[in-house]
């Protein structure tokens, strides 16, 4: 079909390239519309960047240029998935907290009191800790301080490509663990009980 059509263009973009095409267009003509896609989304693919250098990102281990969540150890076994808009990235992402509920509630509260405190001037990153009056740390410090981050039931952490996703609420514990994992667990213990669709029962880690 070519040049009626233009050629099909795989990018690695958070956001879909659509190439404007005439037949009298040449192939240099796309790669200037790339560099200028390219233009549009470094504010972007900078934020992330500075998260990605940063911080410990648990998700995805290993970003391509496409992926617009992030999920971003903060210490006490809690996470924060963060999802940017590509087209927008310096204003106040979506965040959700992965945690045990008395740690992950305060900073709840926090980003809901501080969210008029947002700046677009400053980098998404620091915006966060401003959010959140946190300093998200670096893997080798909460390796130190052993950050849980694999299930402890099957001591990995990805179970058919999943993260584990539930976590003990006992404040001292915070144990993660994939929900399929502690599922199994419970189900076999005489002291679990069940109502609807969630089950309840004892910490395979604090008994609690
Ligand atoms: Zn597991
Ligand atoms: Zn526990």
């Amino acid at each position: 079909q070519y040049p009626t059509e233009p050629p099909d263009c795989l990018v690695d973009f958070p956001v879909p390239f659509a190439v404007s095409w005439v037949p009298q267009n040449s192939l240099i003509d796309i790669y200037n519309q790339f560099l200028a896609a390219l233009e549009s989304l470094k504010e972007f693919w900078d934020a992330l960047d500075e998260i990605d250098g940063k911080t410990w990102v648990l998700e995805p281990e290993n970003p391509t240029r496409s992926a617009t969540t992030r999920r971003i150890a903060i210490g006490n076994n809690v996470s924060v998935n963060i999802e940017v808009d590509p087209r927008h990235p310096n204003m106040l992402p979506e965040c959700y907290f992965l945690g045990a509920d008395h740690a992950v509630n305060p900073l709840r509260t926090k980003l809901n009191n501080n969210m008029h405190l947002w700046d677009p001037e400053i980098s998404l990153l620091k915006n966060l800790r401003e959010l959140l009056e946190i300093d998200f740390p670096s893997r080798a410090v909460l390796e130190k301080i052993d950050f849980a981050r694999d299930c402890g039931i099957c001591y990995a952490y990805r179970l058919d490509g999943s993260a584990p996703d539930r976590v003990c609420d006992e404040p001292r514990c915070g144990q993660p663990f994939h929900h399929a994992c502690l599922y199994e667990w419970l189900q076999g213990l005489p002291t679990s009980r069940q109502s609807f669709n969630v089950i309840f029962g004892e910490c395979p880690y604090c008994n609690k």
